[in-house]
């Protein structure tokens, strides 16, 4: 049995990035004042404003839950409701944050296969009821890239904004990997967000290789009002900001950030063409950022794990595997030999 030394099962395996851990060291200089009002803040936040090229609010949370939470908090009120895939992290990992602190406003579920939405999904479900006794919607979230590693392209991001204009939604992004979908499509961020029409990024910090920060991005910046007390009764105002901020500086100006993302990508690349011609196996997802999506009969996914590896199987019932910046492409190599090594051993007659 080989010996992994490097797990996939998760992006959040990785550790935190040079880059993202200089600008640390950097900003752990001497003191400086707390709760957001000093230079790292604002310097991490004009980063954001800059890499957008737009004039955004930015606050910083310890994590995607509450990033995601608190922001369609503030933009519904609690006869609200929220349309959402059915893979989304709000709807099935969040544990009911959305609601919580939204003081009940209610996901809905729209058709989504796949993870990704469509504006026909959206029109179908807002439009299903008008009366009373409705939750009345008023946000549709997207996940770029989705939870089934799926990326939306610009076009498709147009094309549900433009349906939530028409049907006087917000467009929410959940971008927990928002990099990953930037260095896929090699586009300028705010083409897939405020140019695109998308009123709230979350975009991720942590799965880009930092230790905990996520950006909250008001586009709309009329979203934003109250947000700093918001976050700060839910327990997200950092009192030592400066080092949830700093990073994103260290990150945005370097360019790992980017460079980050399209390693991830690549990696999941890599493993996706070794295992291709395996006829046990099929992708479940086409591999469009750093996910691989894999299934396989019971006894294979039993030999990859008997293997040494780790995986989850919450999405499609296969085997995720998911690709940081760190990922060891040498390590990428040896996971997808016991794939294969699993694979064939299953179509084999085992020895007496
Ligand atoms: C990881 C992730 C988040 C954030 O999760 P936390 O554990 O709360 O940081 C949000 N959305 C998606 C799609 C994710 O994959």
């Amino acid at each position: 049995m080989t010996q992994p030394r490097q797990q996939f099962a998760s992006d959040n395996y990785a550790g935190i990035c040079p880059e993202a851990m200089a600008a640390i060291a950097q900003a752990n200089s001497g003191s400086a004042p707390a709760y957001g009002e000093d230079v790292w803040t604002l310097a991490g936040a004009n980063a954001l404003r800059e890499l957008f090229g737009t004039n955004c609010d930015v606050y910083f949370a310890f994590n995607g839950t509450a990033a995601n939470s608190l922001a369609l908090a503030a933009l519904c009120q609690s006869y609200h409701s929220v349309i959402c895939s059915g893979l989304a992290h709000v709807e099935t990992d969040e544990c009911g944050a959305p609601e919580f602190f939204s003081n009940g406003s209610k996901l809905m579920v729209a058709e989504s296969p796949d993870g990704k939405l469509t504006p026909e999904a959206v029109r179908d479900l807002a439009t299903s009821r008008s009366d009373i006794h409705f939750p009345k919607p008023r946000v549709v979230t997207i996940t770029q890239p989705t939870e089934s590693g799926l990326v939306y392209s610009v076009a498709e991001i147009e094309a549900l904004s433009a349906i939530c204009r028409e049907l006087g939604l917000k467009l929410h992004m959940d971008g927990a990997r928002f990099a990953h979908a930037c260095a896929a499509l090699q586009c300028d961020p705010a083409d897939i967000s405020w140019r695109a029409g998308v009123d709230v990024l979350c975009f991720g910090g942590t799965k880009n290789g930092m230790a905990v920060s996520e950006a909250v991005v008001f586009f709309d910046r009329d979203l934003a009002q109250d947000f700093d007390y918001r976050c700060k009764q839910a327990g997200q105002l950092a009192s030592k900001m400066r080092f949830l901020a700093a990073p994103w500086s260290g990150v945005l100006e370097s360019g790992a950030w980017l460079s980050n993302a399209a390693h991830g990508n690549r990696c999941a690349q890599r493993l996706a063409h070794a295992i291709a011609d395996c006829t046990d196996l099929h992708l479940i997802f086409p591999v469009e950022s750093n996910a691989v999506f894999v299934s396989a009969p019971q006894p294979v996914l039993d030999g990859i794990r008997e293997r040494g590896w780790r995986f989850y199987t919450f999405i499609g019932n296969g085997a995720r595997f998911m690709f940081a910046w760190d990922a060891d492409p040498q390590q990428v190599d040896l996971l997808a030999a016991d794939i294969r090594a699993a694979a064939c051993q299953q179509g084999e007659a085992i020895p007496a």
